[in-house]
């Protein structure tokens, strides 16, 4: 299909990406997962802007970026100079976060003319977008809400996706950085079978639409506890799932594990 015959009016229903973003290295190595990135944009038609959400801002509110030029925020340590000094240059979108701030409920959304892009965002985007002439904002997962809520708000973000803006999350569906160390520590890069099994059933949920069993995948499940013993990275999928319907279908373009038991499955919802 020619994107460049859409016309504003005819615009295709944009769908939602989901990257598992693992190592901050992959932001500026040629990897199976960094050219998986860039691959991430050629199926997507192009975002007019990019509504970001990220496991690496993950605090007490919901919060919007919204300056005309986010800076780029390098939220690790103990890595390579280089990575330090990477630059997303990405502007910003003010009237796509007051218009976020809306759609979620304005006394319960501040816009953030201070914060920037983190790198679950930016170590994805660059591959997908290494131009950065995309405009992005991006969205904060308030750490106080329960699963629902994070669900229910990713809901009323769904309209966006007809107005031309690429609703992109960024986390892990296995991550659980404790396993990982140890397994790198021990030179052991096998993938356990509870990481291998939480993948796949996450993954099937995602196709069938199972709404119930992927809200309570952390809580109910072993190998959903023992996939995050914090959520700050199985979230950022909820709010993919929340903003797509059963009219979407998912799509797995890139899978695989990294560290041994980091999942790097990326999914598109469309
Ligand atoms: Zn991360």
């Amino acid at each position: 299909m020619s994107e460049t015959q859409e016309t504003g009016s005819e615009r295709r229903r944009m769908p939602v990406v989901f990257a598992g973003h693992g190592s901050p290295m992959n932001a500026i190595e040629d990897n199976a997962w960094s050219r998986g990135f860039a691959s991430l944009s050629d199926t997507v038609p192009q975002p007019n802007a990019i509504l970001s959400i990220s496991a690496h801002w993950f605090v007490n509110g919901t919060f919007v970026t919204a300056n005309t030029a986010p800076r780029t925020i390098h939220d690790f340590s103990g890595f390579p100079q280089a990575l330090f000094e990477v630059d997303y240059p990405a502007p910003g979108k003010v009237d796509l976060a007051k218009r976020v701030r809306n759609l979620i409920g304005e006394e319960r959304t501040t816009l953030n003319p201070e914060w920037g892009l983190d790198h679950g965002t930016w170590s994805v985007l660059r591959w997908m977008y290494p131009d950065a002439d995309v405009p992005v904002i991006q969205l904060s997962i308030d750490r106080r809400m329960d699963v629902r809520g994070h669900f229910e708000l990713a809901r009323s973000l769904a309209d966006l996706r007809d107005e031309g803006v690429l609703i992109f999350t960024s986390g892990n569906i296995v991550h659980n950085l404790r396993d990982a160390f140890a397994r790198m520590r021990a030179n052991n890069s096998d993938t356990p079978q509870w990481a291998q099994r939480f993948d796949e059933t996450v993954k099937a949920m995602l196709t069938q639409r199972d709404t119930d069993a992927l809200l309570s995948a952390l809580t109910d499940t072993d190998d959903g506890r023992q996939a995050h013993p914090t959520p700050d990275h199985w979230l950022p999928l909820i709010y993919a799932y929340g903003a797509s319907d059963d009219r979407d279908q998912a799509r797995f373009p890139n899978e695989g594990f990294d560290w041994g038991s980091i999942s790097m499955r990326n999914v598109v919802l469309e």
